[in-house]
């Protein structure tokens, strides 16, 4: 354990050197990684089908091209991400220069989760060598081939005393936690979430927590089942279920369950064959305790297709459920996994009611061809992300933060919000040591027209175009003159 002090006290020293504060070494640095990807690729592939069973083409679009997306546009975009951000400004500041510069924390940790463990652990990686930060990353040890991999190849491309790789589970994430780190970005469950925070807390230390929970899918009597149904199937069964922002649940008027249950049915055999068993496209479950704990969750529940599994494969059929009771454990916890759950509800009313009962969740998804109706559930309810007509996209689109509220996370990250996770905004006025006179009015002795011109002078200016800058510049200097003689 005195080795993961050394690992966390060597990335410290590396990064007060200062390598991470030039753009080109960043930039050199996510070059690098973007190499690493491109070039181990069948290696990761490789990794990935002994963790989870992932082929070629869900390793592409799943774990690599996300991945790679985001780092172009950190590399794109950093000059534009670590420019000044100039502001506006009161009377008072007028003739200063005052901005917003992003600075590096300095040191973060990384925890990575197992079911894309190798977006989940490069994906929050990129802002952080984006902002200029070191980082120890510690991948999960459920997805231990993965891990390894990564512990193998990442010194090899990166900076080893900046980017250090810890691979261990509990106990080694326990001791990591113990030293002090300038932000802590957490993926994983809710329960190791809190463990996390808590131990951020003894040192001060900024957390984003991208945590799971239950995400609803409401589908309106007003929709094209057969598009909902096969985009929804794609989105429950995809990496066999282990997917955070999967749909957990279906919400349906009980008219249109048995029409939902036999579309889903038809799509999943169009996807995976008569035996999803014998698809080289479906996933299996991570371990033995998920499989059991998923097994346990269709004890007493409607099993009206799939719930076939083979422990020794660690399979489980894509299933559904129906007319679940909202008070069985299938809907008490997260189920992550290929199961599917239609509960039944008369109305979006009903629906909506139904959603704020529960946890926020992570994501929203509703299928409709009533707009008014997408609309009313966004505004009537809260999660971290929302798909319309579709489930997860929101996911692959760098320009929309992605993080949960309330207890399905805290903070955001994915292209530029993960950039600025990892950065301090600093606020910064640079003034000039002339216009003495303009200072005047705060210093005491207090008179009332000192207060007077302190009030017009503190006064926000709203709005910004140019030409209103030239007039208010020149209203400054004309101010500023004025003073000078009022306050001779
Ligand atoms: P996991 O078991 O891989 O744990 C996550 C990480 O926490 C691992 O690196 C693990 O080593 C570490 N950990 C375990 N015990 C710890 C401790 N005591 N202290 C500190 N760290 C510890 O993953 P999991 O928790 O099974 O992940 C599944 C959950 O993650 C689901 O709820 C899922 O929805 C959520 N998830 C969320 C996202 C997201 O982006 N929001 C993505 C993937 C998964």
């Amino acid at each position: 354990m005195e080795q993961i002090k050394l690992v966390v006290s060597g990335a410290r020293a590396a990064y007060n050197q200062g390598k991470t504060r030039p753009l080109e070494f960043r930039i050199q640095q996510l070059k690098a990684l973007e190499r690493m990807l491109n070039e181990k690729k069948e290696e990761f592939s490789q990794a990935l089908k002994k963790d989870l069973h992932k082929n070629p083409f869900a390793v592409e679009i799943y774990e690599m091209s996300g991945i790679l997306n985001e780092i172009s546009v950190a590399i794109n975009k950093l000059p534009e991400w670590t420019a000044p951000e100039h502001v506006s400004k009161n009377m008072m500041t007028l003739m200063d220069t005052v901005y917003i510069h992003r600075e590096p924390l300095g040191v973060v940790l990384i925890i990575g989760a197992w079911n894309y463990p190798l977006a989940l652990a490069i994906q929050p990686l990129v802002g952080a060598i984006a902002a200029g930060n070191a980082a120890v990353l510690k991948p999960s040890e459920v997805s231990g081939n993965t891990a390894q991999l990564l512990g193998e190849l990442l010194p090899q491309y990166l900076d080893k005393d900046l980017y250090p790789v810890v691979i261990g589970g509990p106990t080694v994430a326990t001791e990591l936690l113990k030293n002090p780190f300038d932000h802590i970005l957490y993926t994983g469950g809710t329960n190791i979430g809190r463990v996390v925070m808590e131990a951020a807390a003894k040192h001060l230390t900024p957390v984003t927590l991208e945590l799971g929970g239950k995400s609803p899918c409401y589908i309106d009597s007003d929709c094209d089942l057969d598009v909902a149904c096969r985009r929804i199937a794609w989105g429950r069964f995809t990496n066999c279920g282990q997917t955070c922002i999967a749909p957990d649940y279906i919400l349906c008027d009980k008219s249109i369950q048995d029409e939902v249950v036999q579309k889903i049915r038809a799509t999943i055999t169009e996807f995976y064959g008569a035996d999803p068993q014998k698809s080289p496209d479906y996933g299996r479950i991570v371990n033995q305790r998920h499989f059991k704990r998923l097994m346990s969750l269709l004890e007493g529940v409607n099993v009206v297709y799939g719930g076939q599994s083979d422990e020794e494969e660690l399979y489980i059929a894509p299933t559904i459920v129906t007319d679940v009771d909202p008070e069985s454990r299938i809907m008490q916890e997260e189920i992550f996994g290929p199961l599917l759950p239609i509960v039944t509800a008369g109305s979006a009313d009903e629906a909506i009611g139904f959603i704020n009962k529960r946890d926020k969740p992570l994501a929203l998804y509703i299928f409709s061809h009533n707009k008014k109706i997408i609309k009313r559930m966004i505004a009537e309810t809260s999660s971290g992300g929302v798909t319309a007509n579709d489930c997860m996209i929101h996911y692959s689109i760098d320009t929309l933060p992605f993080g949960g509220v309330g207890a399905s996370g805290i903070g955001a990250y994915h292209g530029k919000f993960s950039f600025e996770t990892f950065s301090h905004r600093r606020a910064c006025v640079l003034k000039s040591l002339g216009f003495e006179k303009m200072n005047s009015v705060r210093y005491a002795p207090a008179t009332d027209s000192k207060q007077k011109w302190t009030r017009w002078l503190l006064k926000k200016r709203r709005g910004g175009g140019k030409k209103r800058l030239i007039m208010l510049a020149l209203l400054g200097a004309l101010v500023a003159i004025m003073m000078k003689f009022y306050f001779i």
